[in-house]
């Protein structure tokens, strides 16, 4: 079975770049534009990885992680952080809010792949529903 990845991500091409990229690598591809459509997609989808915008246009993407990290069904969920903000602040803060990683912008897919092996469960999806 493919790995459902969700991207939530407010920039349309970066979101379609991303998402391009995923699919064309095999996974299924489930995508959010802002906080609310994150969180139901997360709720309904249960997607196995999720790439996360830090900022989500005047919205903290982070808010999204730290609910996530709050769901007794969902809290596994790997979650991974894209952000331009890769000062040292930054880093802790998405740490500390539950993201496993980050992975600086502009995306470096080689860098990307990486993470999502490392991320993603080596053989079966994790059981996310209960
Ligand atoms: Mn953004």
């Amino acid at each position: 079975m493919k790995y459902r990845i969700l991207v939530v991500e407010d920039n349309q091409l970066n979101l379609e770049l991303l998402c391009d990229w995923l699919e064309a690598e095999g996974y299924e591809v489930l995508s959010a534009t802002d906080l609310q459509a994150g969180t139901t997609a997360v709720q309904t989808q249960q997607p196995h990885l999720v790439l996360l915008d830090v900022k989500l246009g005047d919205e903290d993407g982070l808010s999204l992680v730290a609910w996530i990290r709050e769901q007794p069904n969902l809290l596994r969920i790997p979650v991974l952080a894209v952000t331009a903000h890769a000062m040292l602040t930054d880093q802790e803060r998405i740490l500390h809010a539950g993201c496993n990683a980050w992975i600086p912008k502009p995306v470096d897919f080689k860098l990307l792949r990486e993470h999502l092996d490392r991320w993603l469960p080596d053989r079966e999806a994790p059981s996310v529903s209960s």
